[in-house]
């Protein structure tokens, strides 16, 4: 195989209460790209479409993920890229993270799978380094592995796939106002109270234990962020009417996802995730604000071959 064209899914990071260590993966949405192996040694990003974006090979998350992978690989050639963006840059739903880990999985792929998934994490994990100045691993992790994923630790790296219940719906609603990661990391406080601590981790464990059990309440009632959504939200015109509006329209939940414009709502079955949607929308025509909304199953399988 020389070349090999894949879907690349949008993702949420954080899952409210999990900043930095819980994300999941969408199939309603995401980008394509296609790659190609060449005799030139490198990473040539020969064309980009649906986006202004670098094709400097160390400008673009893609390039930087590959370089990484081919540092560590016997493989002499490199490759060509096409990045096809669907999913829009400073969106809060991985738009950087779908280029670093599609670069490498569909490298990977092309090279007979010489790298596990951990070690494709941490190859996307440098393209994310330079999109956000922090190599984290909460959008790429489920962009790879798919469904929901929790890195248990950063050092050594450690990511555990966690079940994903059938009739669990996601609604996304990324009104038109641009947050930079950057920016939404530079006002969160360096340290929390111990009593903000027990809240929130009472809530990851209760939300892990929800999505193994596979019960929709328990999921409900941990979809709680006690220390970043508070000032996080500040950014996000709308975002108190979006989460009352939301959990009156059936919600499980309802937060900020990644590091925001963009906010995902849990829900049982379509219908509910349908009723959010029009909820969400409302907020956002009534502000007169712009927006994209996906409802979308969670995407178990993540990245793959189209
Ligand atoms: P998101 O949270 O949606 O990933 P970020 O703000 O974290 O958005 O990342 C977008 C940044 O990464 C932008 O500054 C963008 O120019 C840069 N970037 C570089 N290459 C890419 C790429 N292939 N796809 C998306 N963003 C890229």
């Amino acid at each position: 195989m020389n070349s090999i064209k894949v879907f690349c899914p949008a993702t949420i990071a954080n899952i409210s209460c999990g900043f930095d260590v819980l994300g999941l993966a969408l199939d309603a949405i995401g980008d394509e790209m296609m790659v190609r192996k060449t005799k030139q040694p490198g990473i040539n990003i020969s064309k980009i479409t649906g986006q202004i974006l670098p094709l400097e090979t160390k400008k673009n998350v893609a390039g930087i993920a590959g370089l990484a992978l081919l540092a560590e690989s016997e493989y002499s050639g490199g490759f060509e890229i096409e990045i096809y963006k669907k999913i829009k840059a400073g969106s809060g739903i991985g738009s950087s993270a779908a280029s670093s880990a599609g670069a490498v999985w569909a490298m990977n792929e092309l090279l007979g799978k010489p790298f596990s998934p951990i070690e494709l994490v941490k190859f996307a994990m440098q393209g994310e380094a330079l999109a956000s100045g922090v190599a984290h691993a909460d959008n790429v992790a489920p962009a790879l592995y798919g469904g929901f994923t929790l890195v248990r630790s950063y050092e050594p790296l450690d990511i555990i796939k966690i079940n994903t219940p059938p009739d669990l719906y996601a609604t996304v609603i990324h009104p038109q106002i641009e947050v930079k990661t950057s920016d939404s990391r530079k006002i969160l406080k360096t340290s929390i109270s111990l009593k903000d601590g027990i809240k929130q981790w009472g809530n990851v464990g209760g939300l892990i234990s929800g999505l193994f059990l596979e019960d929709y309440d328990l999921i409900g009632r941990s979809l709680v962020d006690h220390i970043v959504e508070p000032i996080r939200s500040m950014l996000i015109p709308g975002f108190s009417e979006v989460k009352s509006e939301t959990i009156k329209a059936g919600a499980l939940g309802t937060g900020i996802s990644g590091s925001g414009p963009s906010i995902f709502a849990l829900s049982k079955g379509k219908d509910t995730a349908d009723k959010v949607a029009e909820a969400m929308r409302n907020v956002y025509i009534n502000i007169g604000v712009d927006y994209d909304v996906y409802v979308s199953k969670i995407n178990t399988k993540g990245m793959h071959k189209i």
